[in-house]
């Protein structure tokens, strides 16, 4: 029997609501999910990995793999470049495995448009006040960098409607829980 093509799973939400964690959790929890590690031009915050939590290049880089058609898709977000390369996604989804894109809004519509059967999940805060605290708790920016943030994220809310399912992250491992339940129904719904 030919395996199944792995499903593509698309999380977005604001920043600071706990993409990250979430997203670690399920790859514990979960071995048929695979990470699509993104490429940036946002310089590494201190302990993120090259490789393993972004593919760190140069603005001249991310260029010429747009030129190449090399994206998925591509977006601009507080000032920096971001895009999922089409052949990462593609290799684990021909290898079976389920891949899982954490992208923002503008992005997520891209790969709408071009795989309407993707699974895609926006993950909210229980409040704007509670993303606010876990904002300002993460310290990794600036205090401008994190106002910018915080205004993106407001217009990010707004897109919520547009996903599939909406998963609220008031207490992690009931939001894993509801995610890991999403992607499994859609394996075995799929055809
Ligand atoms: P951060 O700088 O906090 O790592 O990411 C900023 C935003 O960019 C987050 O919402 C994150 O999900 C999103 N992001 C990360 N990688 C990609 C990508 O490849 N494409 C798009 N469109 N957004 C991404």
């Amino acid at each position: 029997m030919t395996k199944k093509r792995g499903l593509l799973i698309v999380i977005s939400g604001p920043s600071g609501v706990g993409k990250d964690t979430l997203i670690e959790r399920l790859l514990e929890l979960d071995s048929n999910l695979r990470y699509s590690v993104s490429c940036t031009t946002r310089p590494p915050r201190p302990g993120e990995v090259d490789g393993v939590d972004y593919s760190f290049v140069s603005r001249e880089r991310f260029q010429q793999l747009i030129d190449q058609g090399a994206f998925l898709e591509n977006a601009t977000y507080n000032g920096n470049l971001y895009g999922t390369l089409t052949e990462r996604v593609e290799r684990e989804r021909d290898a079976g495995h389920d891949v899982v894109l954490k992208i923002e809004v503008q992005g997520a519509e891209q790969v709408r448009a071009k795989a309407p059967d993707g699974v895609f999940i926006f993950i909210v805060p229980p409040s704007v006040d509670e993303l606010v605290r876990r904002q300002v708790k993460r310290n990794t920016e600036t205090s401008q960098d994190m106002t910018a943030r915080r205004l993106i994220a407001m217009r990010e809310m707004e897109y919520a409607s547009r996903y599939d399912h909406v998963v609220v992250n008031d207490e992690l491992e009931r939001a894993v829980a509801e995610v890991l339940a999403i992607i499994r129904q859609a394996r075995s719904s799929q055809t």
